[in-house]
């Protein structure tokens, strides 16, 4: 069999967002799964568009992913006067033609057509033109396009879309398209088909946007005498209103980047993304990298569009719970040893990290992390939630304020109180203060939630958390003690 080999030639024209990412993600594991290659193209022939700065954060989106190439990166650019060749191939095989049309005359043969309401399609005025004729038209300087002659008679462009099946298209529904504008420059079709030539492209997976193409397409292999690649088209993913997911609606959410910065873990989101737009055969949602590898095929690929269930309406998630909580799993299963150091780099970039955590506090760091993540999403939240532990300066969350604290009159007396028994505590232990804790609450014939709960809350700021005894033993007696005096004495 001959090598299996993919391409992932996104156009640089944006960040990478999610659906590319998606794309490229499942051409990398279609790739590992049968030890084939991967070639990454950069589609840069529409050069107003195109910016070296796109080409960049693609690029660093698929390292951070982890997503691996094994040819490239090619640009297109550097292949226009190959795509131009391909063209006069097309003209001199009986495949092409040049149409002088200007687009004054088309576009009163098109409004005509549709005050009769028939469907508008190119008349083919110019296929007959003798040599004679064209050559005249040229030494006008006339201007002309390049068109594909699809060919006549009843047939039908016929594949098998490995998602989508059994797919026809009639001859007669495809006008001749064109390959070569006016000024010269070839046309998306005819170039990505020239380069998945070149490139020996045997398999396309991409976006279900990319199906109407197909056919026209295929045309363009069959005649240039190539093989025609397996197509699969992937669905969409679409936001809950069943829009587009674009930047412009959606914000950063919708890129990579986003994610990057605010702390996923890149498999974590390799892992969300597969999911979106294909199911294993067993309900199984977590996956290493092997696993999936081993486990992908393309007939799990989703023909109906899938959800990104992002609304910024909802200020709870800042993206779709579901990558939250796979990202979460991760987060919270992963070696603690690995996750110490994104831990790290979290609070440099934070300004909250403290050389002593990889030296004397070490035991004491890891400890910390290992206790604080149990009910952590993202890397931010070490900073976010988590910033209590590692730094006096914090914010307070409204919420546990009310529900906690300003719901009891005297509650700043109790926490102090609870303050001096910590302090003069023999035993700074898990035991000995919840000891302390419950028996002040019931000399003061309070139930112990009121001191618990409020004493997490003046101490990390936060509704919830690891068990609160724990949370003190990180914290530590010094600043804890500190912490509840201060609130005491505040009124
Ligand atoms: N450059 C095209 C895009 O980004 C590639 C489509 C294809 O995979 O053929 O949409």
């Amino acid at each position: 069999m001959s090598e299996v080999r993919l391409r992932f030639p996104p156009s640089p024209t944006g960040y990478l967002h999610i659906g590319g990412a998606r794309t490229a993600i499942y051409n990398w594991l279609y790739v590992k799964k049968h030890n084939g290659r991967l070639i990454l193209r950069i589609e840069d022939t529409d050069v107003e568009r195109s910016t070296k700065e796109s080409i960049d954060g693609i690029i660093d989106g698929l390292n951070w992913l982890g997503i691996t190439w094994d040819e490239g990166p090619y640009f297109q650019s550097d292949y226009i006067q190959e795509h131009i060749a391909a063209a006069h191939t097309l003209i001199s095989t009986g495949h092409a033609y040049k149409c002088f049309c200007t687009k004054e005359v088309l576009d009163v043969k098109r409004e005509a057509a549709v005050a009769a309401k028939a469907t508008y399609q190119y008349d083919r005025s110019c296929l007959h033109l003798t040599p004679e004729e064209i050559t005249l038209k040229e030494a006008q300087n006339i201007p002309h396009v390049i068109r594909f002659k699809v060919p006549e008679g009843d047939g039908s462009v016929v594949f098998e879309d490995k998602v989508y099946g059994h797919i026809e298209k009639s001859y007669k529904d495809i006008e001749d398209f064109v390959i070569i504008r006016s000024n010269g420059t070839p046309l998306y079709l005819l170039s990505n088909v020239v380069d998945d030539i070149r490139d020996r492209i045997t398999h396309v997976i991409r976006g279900q946007d990319g199906l109407g193409n197909t056919p026209r397409q295929i045309l363009i292999y069959e005649a240039l005498g190539a093989p025609v690649p397996v197509f699969a088209h992937m669905s969409l993913t679409l936001d809950p209103q069943k829009r587009k997911i674009s930047k412009r609606s959606h914000g950063e959410v919708v890129t990579v980047q986003f994610y990057k910065e605010n702390g996923f873990l890149p498999w974590a989101l390799v892992n969300f993304l597969v999911l979106l737009g294909w199911s294993p055969a067993s309900d199984q949602e977590i996956f290493t990298p092997e696993e999936l590898i081993d486990i992908y095929s393309l007939e799990g690929m989703n023909k109906a569009n899938s959800i990104f269930n992002y609304t910024k309406d909802d200020p709870k998630f800042i993206t779709d719970p579901k990558a939250l909580s796979i990202n979460a799993h991760y987060l919270r299963t992963m070696p603690i040893a690995d996750l110490i150091p994104l831990v790290k780099e979290e609070l440099i970039a934070a300004d909250l990290w403290d050389t002593a955590y990889a030296g004397e506090k070490k035991e004491w760091f890891g400890n910390t992390v290992d206790l604080i993540r149990s009910r952590f999403h993202i890397l931010k939240d070490f900073s976010g939630p988590g910033r209590a532990y590692f730094s006096d300066t914090y914010e307070m969350d409204p919420k546990p304020v009310k529900k906690n604290l300003e719901k009891f009159e005297h509650i700043r007396e109790w926490l102090g109180l609870l303050a001096e028994r910590f302090e003069h505590l023999a035993d700074f232990s898990r035991e000995e203060t919840e000891r302390a804790t419950r028996e002040l609450a019931d000399e003061l014939d309070i139930k112990a939630g009121i001191l618990i709960n409020g004493t997490r809350t003046v101490v990390t700021g936060q509704a919830a958390g690891a068990g609160l005894f724990d949370v003190l033993m990180a914290i530590g007696k010094d600043r804890l003690v500190a912490r509840l005096k201060k609130f005491s004495a505040e009124s």
